[in-house]
């Protein structure tokens, strides 16, 4: 078995996750699943209950077919049930120009329409099955940290048209009077598509849909041995096995890599981080002339995000640490706590009352994959949404179910196919320290 890229620490299944969002859920939320235990069959069988597996299961299921999840922690343990809940438009490391000169303007505006078809799968999923998700806000900011930045907006805006649905850039001014006050900010694009979400909220409102339509969860069932031949498949877990004509593999940042030799080296796990504050009073949010519900971030390649949750609190993110150990995990608060008070002076001392982190996946093409493998077409894979998988991770495991019922999946050129291996992938944790240093080199000069 390959060793793991991070701390032991990130992988303890068995443990809750110390999010707000776990902290805050009511009781009897969490997903009745069992453990999987004896020998069990079904048409397709799922690694990993996040968003791509559960929204897999669920569209297979609505079609009749006998898809089961088995997910290693509780449902919703990874980073379904740890987002920022950001449900938007995204996916990608690569801006509007970048990817037009790799797979050119139709592929580009191509992609775009299915980032955008992705935050309306999750508005259809949320009005079809009534999940309570505690939407909020209209449309998502992103705003300049430097003038030089307003470019990549406003590029953002023209595909955006053309991908039908509306963007624009604002002043300065117009985004003080429209979001908020903010220490470092020149502008800044609002897409009026996407808004935020409870993310654990609708990860259980979607399994418990899934199962619904009659798909089957297993919880606490972390898959540890996969045995092919015989034209099917059979997962084995600690008390019990799953045998499948095919297999979708959606684990993403938390890809179980020891087990699907196709798929090792194909993505960079990054630690994307979280701070909630306690709630904040009236007056507080005032002195930040705090407008707007929709989420926000900024243009860095140290990118910080942030919203004004239900209660008042603020959630405030960003990426970074390449140990996972839990001292790391302390420092990594305290950054965030820094970067928050330098962006909100007012806020500056306000104490955070949680702290988690979880796996996002990168891929060395900065474009996320989806499909079938090339050699052997039962098994679909899904993963590298590059920390946005709210719409796009539903939306993909929406697509790997449309593949196995025999239509047309869309795939645009730039998510088509299996990214290359990292080069030497076992010196990935070096990479991204690379990937680290020259992000703040680029914030600093450009
Ligand atoms: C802190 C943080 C903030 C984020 N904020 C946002 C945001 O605001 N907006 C947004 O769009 N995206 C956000 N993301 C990214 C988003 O959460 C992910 O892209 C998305 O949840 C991925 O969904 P998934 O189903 O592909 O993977 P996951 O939700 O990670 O699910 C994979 C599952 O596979 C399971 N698994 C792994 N190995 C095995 C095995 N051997 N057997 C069984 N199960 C296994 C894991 O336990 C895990 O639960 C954030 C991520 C993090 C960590």
């Amino acid at each position: 078995m390959p060793a793991r890229l991070f701390d032991d620490s990130q992988y303890e299944w068995s443990k809750p996750v110390a999010s707000h969002w776990e902290a805050s859920r009511p009781p009897g939320s969490a997903v009745d699943a069992p453990a999987l235990s004896g020998d069990a069959d079904a048409d397709v069988a799922i690694i990993g209950g996040g968003y791509c597996g559960l929204s897999a299961a669920y569209h297979l299921a609505c079609a009749g077919i006998d898809a089961r999840v088995v997910e290693a922690g509780h449902i919703g343990w990874g980073a379904s049930g740890r987002a920022g809940g950001f449900c938007c438009v995204g996916a990608s490391f690569l801006g509007p120009s970048e990817l037009r000169a790799v797979h050119g303007e139709e592929e580009t505006v191509a992609f775009y329409r299915a980032l955008a078809d992705a935050v309306r799968t999750v508005e259809r999923l949320i009005a079809e099955e009534a999940l309570d998700v505690e939407a909020q806000g209209d449309g998502v900011w992103t705003f300049a940290h430097k003038k030089s930045r307003l470019k990549e907006l406003e590029d953002h805006v023209v595909v955006a048209e053309r991908a039908g649905f509306a963007a624009e850039v604002v002043t300065p001014e117009a985004f003080t009077v429209r979001a908020f006050a903010c220490g470092e900010q020149f502008g800044a694009l609002h897409e009026k598509i996407g808004f935020g979400l409870n993310p654990l909220a609708y990860c259980q409102g979607l399994a418990r849909a899934a199962q619904r339509r009659g798909a089957q969860l297993y919880a606490r069932s972390r898959v540890l041995a996969w045995q092919r031949g015989d034209g099917g498949h059979r997962l084995v877990t600690a008390a019990g096995s799953l045998r499948a004509r095919r297999v979708i593999v959606a684990g993403n940042g938390y890809l179980p890599e020891e087990l699907v030799p196709e798929l090792h080296g194909r993505t960079l796990p990054i630690i994307s981080n979280i701070v909630t504050t306690r709630p904040l009073t009236a007056d507080e949010v005032a002195a930040q002339g705090w407008k707007t519900r929709s989420p926000a971030s900024n243009t860095r390649a140290h990118l910080s995000y942030l919203r004004l949750l239900p209660d008042n609190r603020l959630l405030f993110g960003g990426r970074g640490d390449t140990t996972g150990k839990p001292a790391d995990g302390a420092a990594m608060r305290a950054l965030l706590e820094r970067r928050l008070g330098a962006l909100f002076p007012a806020w500056k001392n306000v104490e955070t009352a949680h702290f988690w982190r979880g796996f996002i996946a990168a891929t060395a093409r900065l474009t996320p994959a989806l499909g079938e493998l090339p050699d052997d077409p039962s098994i679909s894979y899904a993963f590298g949404c590059h920390g946005n998988g709210i719409a796009f991770m539903t939306w993909a495991g929406r697509m790997l179910a449309e593949g196995i019922l025999g239509r047309q999946p869309v795939m645009p050129a730039p998510i088509r196919g299996l990214p290359p291996r990292f080069p030497l992938p076992a010196t990935r944790i070096w990479q991204l320290r690379a990937l680290i240093a020259g992000a703040y080199v680029q914030d600093a000069l450009l």
